[in-house]
């Protein structure tokens, strides 16, 4: 493990926000994505086993102070860019207080939500009030009875009510994430990408990756993101490549029929890794920094926080040793049980 501190912390004139520290890669490091839970009210035959999993005990979580806290230790650092995940955040009460606190930290210019949509009818316009940006619902499925099969629980959900109370409550951008599983949703590309012609909502087609025991699934059911592609195109026409989505420079490729206000995105971790433009970092529920969303790269910055400690040199350091890739493809993933452990 190296232990070279390339990373290099630079001021900032006041009102001004920091250059990102850059990694050891020269990967700018400008996003953090926040887990505010473990838990979840759904159990994605992908993610999480019907059982659910140890769940973290109250006290090892994170308040919303000490996350709060975190941000403004690292945001002078050049992170600008927050995203609240989990397990599923909006099941936390009184989100939209971290979201105020999180807002008002100097330097953060930028806050956005991964959601499975469940609450999201309810909660957006207050979600928004207290000052998130955009949104990414989950939604695998756009037929209530398969929505129902895939979660592993019945709560209603209804993907496009919950995309058009995002819109309402002017979150911008709105994005659909869908894991792409062979012979379970695959005949829904079509659908999804329908979508895309009548709403400008972005649909990005994931692909499934190896991670936790996934009821049954295997890499027969992984499809392609070239694939989904061209039967994409087999439904909506012909796509061109798009900028999408204001600040679209996360993992996505996208594209966009003639005409469409929505855009089509893919992710593709297994055929495609991303891994050379990663601009981003994880902070568990529990408080640890991870700096690949595979494998075991982790620092544990709440023991630090709650004594007191400065966080700047761990964050300096564990930049530093940021790995250059995952490692999925070879089956290697770490001590991971499920992506609702590192929210995603
Ligand atoms: N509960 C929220 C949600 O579902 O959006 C946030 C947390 S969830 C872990 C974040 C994202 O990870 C979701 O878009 C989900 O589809 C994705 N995900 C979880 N397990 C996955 C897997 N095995 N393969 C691909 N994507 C996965
Ligand atoms: Fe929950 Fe999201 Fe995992 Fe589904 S993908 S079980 S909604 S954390």
């Amino acid at each position: 493990m190296t232990t070279d501190h390339t990373a290099v912390r630079i001021a900032a004139p006041e009102g001004i926000a920091a250059p990102a520290l850059r990694d050891q890669f020269g990967r700018s490091i400008e996003y953090l994505r926040i887990s505010v839970t473990d838990r979840c009210n759904f159990r994605c035959v992908y993610c999480m086993p019907l059982e659910g999993l140890d769940w973290l005990p109250k006290s090892d979580i994170l308040s919303y102070e000490e996350i709060a806290d975190v941000v403004r230790q690292l945001a002078p650092l050049g992170l600008r860019r927050l995203r609240i995940t989990g397990g599923e955040p909006t099941i936390r009460p009184q989100l939209d207080t971290l979201i105020g606190m999180l807002k008002a930290v100097p330097g953060v210019d930028d806050i956005a939500l991964s959601t499975n949509g469940v609450k999201l009818p309810a909660m957006a316009s207050l979600l928004a009030g207290a000052g998130l940006d955009r949104v990414n619902l989950s939604a695998d499925s756009l037929r209530p009875d398969r929505i129902k099969a895939i979660a592993r629980r019945d709560l209603g959900f209804d993907p496009v009510a919950a995309l058009k109370a995002a819109v309402a409550a002017g979150l911008d951008p709105v994005k659909f994430n869908v894991v792409v599983m062979r012979g379970i949703n695959d005949d829904e590309i079509g659908d999804f990408a329908r979508l895309t012609l009548e709403h400008a909502v972005h649909v990005r087609f994931i692909e499934l990756m190896p991670v936790g025991e996934m009821a049954g699934l295997t890499w027969d059911h992984v499809v392609p993101s070239d694939e989904v592609l061209s039967r994409a195109s087999e439904t909506i026409g012909a796509l061109d490549p798009s900028d999408g989505p204001r600040l679209g420079n996360g993992p996505a490729t996208y594209y966009r029929a003639a005409g469409a206000p929505g855009t089509i995105g893919v992710i593709t971790p297994m055929s495609h890794t991303y891994c050379g433009t990663c601009n981003r970092v994880r902070l568990t529920a529990d408080g640890r920094l991870r700096t690949c969303l595979y494998g075991d790269h982790e620092v544990n910055l709440r023991d630090p926080l709650r004594a007191g400690a400065s966080l700047v040199p761990l964050f300096v350091q564990a930049l530093a040793n940021k790995p250059k890739e995952h490692q999925l493809l070879q089956m290697q993933v770490g001590g991971l049980k499920a992506l609702s452990q590192v929210g995603g």
